[in-house]
């Protein structure tokens, strides 16, 4: 059965190929490309932190299919290292896809990712 993980990492080669290319072209070649994002795949939260606006926000979640398109547009930009937060993450649910399948998703494409939760 497949679990969601707090990080996988695919520390290869090709990793570090990357991120040295990533080194060069943002240094000598003035190429600036995001290397790392944010993905906020839902508002609700099952905690209310005094400090914290998206529990007072209107209570939106990504579509899978959402969630399946940001994650490709972010690997198009550059992106190699994602974390699928929220609000609580794991509360996320699009009828059949849950979490799992975020992360399974997110796996497919990145060196590295990550689920933020409470
Ligand atoms: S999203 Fe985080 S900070 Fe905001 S209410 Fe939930 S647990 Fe608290």
């Amino acid at each position: 059965m497949r679990r969601p993980q707090g990080l996988t990492q695919k520390m290869n080669s090709a990793w570090y190929v990357y991120l040295l290319s990533y080194y060069v072209k943002s240094r000598f070649l003035n190429i600036k490309r995001p290397l790392m994002a944010g993905v906020k795949i839902t508002h609700l939260c099952n905690l209310k932190c005094r400090h914290c606006p998206f529990w007072k926000k209107e209570k939106v979640s990504l579509s899978f299919l959402q969630v399946k398109n940001l994650l490709r547009r972010l690997y198009d930009l550059g992106v190699r290292l994602v974390i699928i937060e929220g609000g609580e993450p794991f509360l996320w649910k699009d009828n059949v896809y849950d979490i799992r399948d975020g992360v399974s998703e997110a796996n497919k494409l990145f060196f590295s990712s990550g689920v933020t939760s409470n």
